[in-house]
């Protein structure tokens, strides 16, 4: 447990605890980007998906899928699921270093695609060769 970390010691006044698991805490996310946001979150303080033990990922992963059906059953016709890694960034209120995974419901051309996503579709482009030889041979076998 990381003291300072919100997700270490969640303030159930300020949070809405949706479910507690033995492993997993799934919360509303405060500050959300759309209703419904959820944050589905290991108990242990790890930053990196890797740090993950096999029981936390199977848990983490499980209750991401079930959360995932319950919104697309429930809310919204939608729904991206995110996880973020990047050191580069101080933790502040709407970054933590405390692994989770984000689940969004979404809508088509929703108010998250209006002001942000639809300006994705512009950097979309086919890799070249040289980017081919560099990921192939960092990531291949
Ligand atoms: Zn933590």
């Amino acid at each position: 447990m990381i003291i300072n970390c919100p997700f270490c010691s969640i303030d159930e006044d300020k949070t809405r605890i949706i479910e507690e698991k033995e492993r997993i805490v799934v919360i509303l996310s405060s500050p959300s980007l759309m209703p419904g946001h959820i944050l589905v979150i290991p108990k242990r303080h790890i930053e990196k998906i890797s740090e993950l033990n096999p029981d936390e990922r199977a848990d983490l992963f499980d209750t991401a899928i079930e959360y995932h059906k319950k919104i697309i059953e429930r809310f919204s016709k939608g729904c991206d699921m995110r996880q973020h890694y990047r050191p580069f960034l101080a933790q502040s209120d709407v970054k933590v270093d405390h692994v989770h995974i984000h689940l969004l419901p979404r809508e088509n051309e929703d108010e998250l695609y209006q002001k942000s996503m639809q300006f994705e579709r512009d950097m979309w482009q086919r890799p070249d060769e040289i980017e081919l030889q560099k990921f192939v041979e960092l990531f291949g076998k």
